[in-house]
């Protein structure tokens, strides 16, 4: 059994905090075991809790049109995962005990998987990462050094579907290229990089008409 397995199975029966108890299922991440990009969400809503899946629905086929109109990478080319793997009570925010209870894990599949390229979404992922109560709006636009990654902050496509596109859609995929290129100068980018040819973050490729 691999090491990232045998995490799962301690997940699937983690008590460490109050979200156990209104589980239907902890939702672990999914992916590549070996991909060179991870994206980490927030935590599972509806959908995920009774899927067991991460970014289902409407919110995970616009983070799957970005990731491969940008990256050219399908989702099961990357790893996806969250900064909880239970489902918050009426999809609330999460509290800071439950963060500080689910990290170990999130460290724990870093250090299993050892993306060379991290791509936060959402507010959660990128301050609890980055340490600090920096908004994305701030954070986001810039490559951060975490550890021996890089890590890209970007929206969460949640947060995209509720401002209908625009100018967020738009950084978003621009984030997105800024990863493929982080993935290409780490040498952990699966293709070719001619592919990359083209891509500049200040002018995305897509534009901003699409909407979600
Ligand atoms: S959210 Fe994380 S720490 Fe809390 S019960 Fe679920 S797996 Fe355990």
């Amino acid at each position: 059994m691999s090491e990232l397995v045998a995490l799962e199975r301690e997940v699937a029966t983690c008590t460490r905090c109050r979200l156990a108890a209104g589980r239907t299922q902890t939702v672990f991440g999914a992916g590549d075991p070996h991909a060179g990009l991870m994206l980490v969400g927030e935590a599972p809503g509806a959908e995920e809790d009774r899927l067991g899946v991460p970014f289902v629905g409407r919110s995970g086929q616009l983070l799957d049109r970005v990731l491969f109109e940008e990256t050219g990478l399908q989702r099961s080319e990357v790893w996806v995962g969250n900064v909880l793997r239970c489902r918050p009570p009426g999809n609330r925010n999460p509290l800071d005990d439950e963060i500080a209870s689910c990290r170990p894990y999130l460290d724990a599949q870093l250090d299993l998987i050892r993306p060379a390229v991290i791509v936060t979404l959402g507010n959660f992922a990128a301050q609890l990462l980055l340490a600090t109560k920096d908004g994305v709006t701030r954070l986001r636009g810039q490559q951060h050094r975490w550890r021996d990654c890089v890590l890209v902050p970007t929206f969460h496509p949640a947060y995209i579907l509720r401002n209908g596109g625009g100018d967020a859609l738009v950084a978003m995929r621009a984030d997105f290229v800024r990863a493929k290129q982080a993935m290409v100068a780490a040498e952990r980018y699966p293709y070719p990089a001619a592919v990359v040819v083209g891509h500049q973050p200040s002018q995305p490729a897509h534009s901003a008409a699409r909407q979600p």
